[in-house]
């Protein structure tokens, strides 16, 4: 890949994919953790005299003008937290806006609007990239959480410029993520949690050549119950997935550890009936809500020995309180450990948001900002938005 650091920007429009798909409060940005995750390359643009003009989706507008997923709001908070004014165009791929991208001086920002607003964008659609291309002279791709998606603004486009490379952020992502599935410091442990067992097949699969231990919390946790034959009460489970998690447990023997005793509770709310039952028998009329303190304990005595540790998924249901509290531990363990100098990164954007509730995403190791891509990545699939900067 060639890189940002060694392109020469003076007086020249790039064309920077990000990845703005923020929440919105209405028509204000309700979390701006993925503007401020690609500050970095911005500045870096202008401050080397380019012209910035960004390009982003927000939503699933579905190829359609949907005015409640407009960028125009970020365009708005962004020009407030730079202090500078960011001008915004009202469609993508326009006169106007070939017209504005020329009439940009040195360090000026333009941000598009939505990108998605087009069906063109999903389809990866040639003709849509060759309009979007008239507006950069360099193609720079900061977009993390985009890059496992084969659409026009990431990977068309990128066969219409000579001089294109990742921005830091994704640099930074592709850096960390690819250390972690080639050459990780060892032992090497994954914390594997969240609702489904479905969406992290593939990543079990993948780490467990890889990977010291494998340890299972979360929803998740009862398909792996309901395939060893144990009670479950009425916890969440994968029934079409008890083959093909038994072929992991196989698969994962000495690996994979699983939860020895649950906190379980009567119904899905914070002030419910609770109670701490062993893995194998969750009465009936309750559901297991958290993984137990034994559980927690044996998890952190596990990550103790690690130097290196991937978290995806939490553990419990960490919304409610009463059933945060291994996700929390969890979180502190791993804080306490990076403070040491282990490496500890965190993915998905639950998990994220996990960390972010505890205060503690200041002291992971790094922060994949890409919940699909990170999971697809370390799955061993290609992203074809890091492949098309190749
Ligand atoms: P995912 O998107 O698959 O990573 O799932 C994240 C969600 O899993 C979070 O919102 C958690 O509340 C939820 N979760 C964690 N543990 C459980 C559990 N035991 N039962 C139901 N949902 C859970």
């Amino acid at each position: 890949m060639q890189s940002l650091k060694k392109l020469d920007l003076k007086g020249k429009r790039v064309l920077t994919r990000v990845d703005f798909n923020v929440p919105l409060d209405g028509t204000k940005v309700a979390d701006d953790s993925r503007i401020k995750a690609v500050m970095p390359t911005m500045n870096y643009i202008t401050e080397h005299n380019g012209k910035l003009v960004l390009m982003s989706h927000l939503g699933r507008p579905k190829g359609k003008v949907v005015e409640s997923m407009s960028l125009k709001p970020v365009a708005e908070y962004l020009s407030e937290m730079i202090g500078k004014k960011v001008k915004f165009i009202p469609s993508c791929i326009s006169e106007d806006a070939e017209k504005a991208t020329k009439e940009m001086k040195n360090g000026d920002i333009i941000l598009l609007e939505n990108t998605r607003f087009f069906p063109e964008e999903e389809k990866n659609d040639m003709e849509f990239a060759k309009k979007l291309a008239k507006l950069g002279d360099i193609y720079i791709d900061d977009a993390f959480g985009s890059a496992h998606r084969a659409h026009a603004s990431v990977e068309a486009i990128t066969h219409l410029f000579d001089v294109k490379a990742p921005g830091f952020l994704m640099e930074n992502e592709v850096n960390y993520l690819s250390k972690l599935i080639e050459n990780p410091e060892k032992p090497f442990v994954a914390i594997l949690g969240g609702a489904k067992v479905s969406t992290k097949m593939d990543i079990i699969v993948n780490l467990l050549p890889k990977v010291d231990n494998i340890l299972i919390g979360g929803g998740m946790v009862f398909t792996f119950f309901k395939a060893l034959g144990y009670k479950i009460g009425t916890s969440i489970v994968e029934e079409d997935k008890i083959p093909v998690v038994k072929e992991l447990l196989e698969k994962g023997k000495g690996k994979i550890v699983l939860p020895v005793d649950i906190i379980a509770a009567d119904k899905f709310e914070n002030n419910a009936q609770r109670r701490i039952t062993t893995a194998n028998f969750i009465p009936e009329g309750f559901m297991g809500l958290d993984i137990g303190p034994k559980t927690t304990e044996n998890f952190n005595t596990i990550l103790m020995q690690a130097k290196t540790i991937f978290w995806n998924g939490p553990t419990g249901v960490f919304e409610l309180d009463n059933f945060s509290s291994s996700t929390r531990a969890i979180a502190k363990q791993l804080a306490m450990q990076t403070h040491h100098g282990v490496t500890a990164i965190i993915g998905g954007g639950d998990t994220v948001a996990a960390v972010n509730k505890f205060g503690l995403a200041d002291s992971m190791t790094h922060i994949s900002t890409g919940g699909g891509a990170s999971l697809e990545f370390l799955s061993g699939l290609k992203l074809p938005g890091v492949e098309a900067l190749r």
